[in-house]
């Protein structure tokens, strides 16, 4: 059977973490979905520090990554789950504060339900410290009425100074 490339597709992938060293989690996060085969981080927003939502725990780190990549959506999750794993990700019961959580966003223009992937994410426009990030890299897909409907959720964007050795 002929081997058939793939085009590389488009995907925005929100990231975060509360629990251990969370800022450090996010940025080696980044560096190794960079280094995934077939894919490249084109894209970074800024960290933000957000509240739990619909949850307890400390505040999150957040951000949202843009890439391109050759995977398909199942391999990409499969990698992504690998990176939560390395990074000591445990989950003892739902929405349950966590080391490390990649959940893909936006993958191409695909539409996807299934039992272990539903894209585009289906909570993502109810989430500040998704828009908010998004907003940076994707700007017409974030509107201003997305953002009034969460603007009761505490968020803050970081200072980037300390991001600059992504
Ligand atoms: P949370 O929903 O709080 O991010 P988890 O990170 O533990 O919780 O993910 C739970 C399950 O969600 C995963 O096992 C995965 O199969 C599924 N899932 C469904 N859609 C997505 C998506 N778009 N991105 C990441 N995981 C997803
Ligand atoms: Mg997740």
């Amino acid at each position: 059977m002929a081997f058939v490339q793939r085009d590389s597709v488009s995907v925005f992938v929100g990231l975060g973490a509360n629990l251990g060293e969370a800022r450090h989690a996010l940025e080696t996060a980044v560096k190794a979905i960079d280094q995934l085969p077939h894919t490249r981080v084109l894209q970074c927003s800024s960290f933000y520090r957000s509240a739990p939502v619909d949850a307890t725990g400390p505040d999150y780190i957040n951000a949202v990554i843009h890439l391109e990549t050759r995977l398909n959506a199942y391999e990409a999750l499969k990698a992504f789950q690998s990176f939560e794993n390395l990074a000591g990700r445990e989950r003892p019961y739902r929405n349950a504060p966590r080391t490390l959580d990649i959940d893909i966003l936006l993958f191409g223009d695909a539409s996807i339900q299934s039992p272990v992937l539903t894209v585009p994410h289906p909570r993502m426009r109810a989430r500040a410290f998704v828009l908010k990030p998004l907003s940076e890299l994707l700007p017409g897909w974030v509107t201003p009425q997305d953002l009034q409907s969460v603007q009761s959720q505490a968020i803050e964007k970081l200072d980037a100074s300390r991001s600059d050795d992504l």
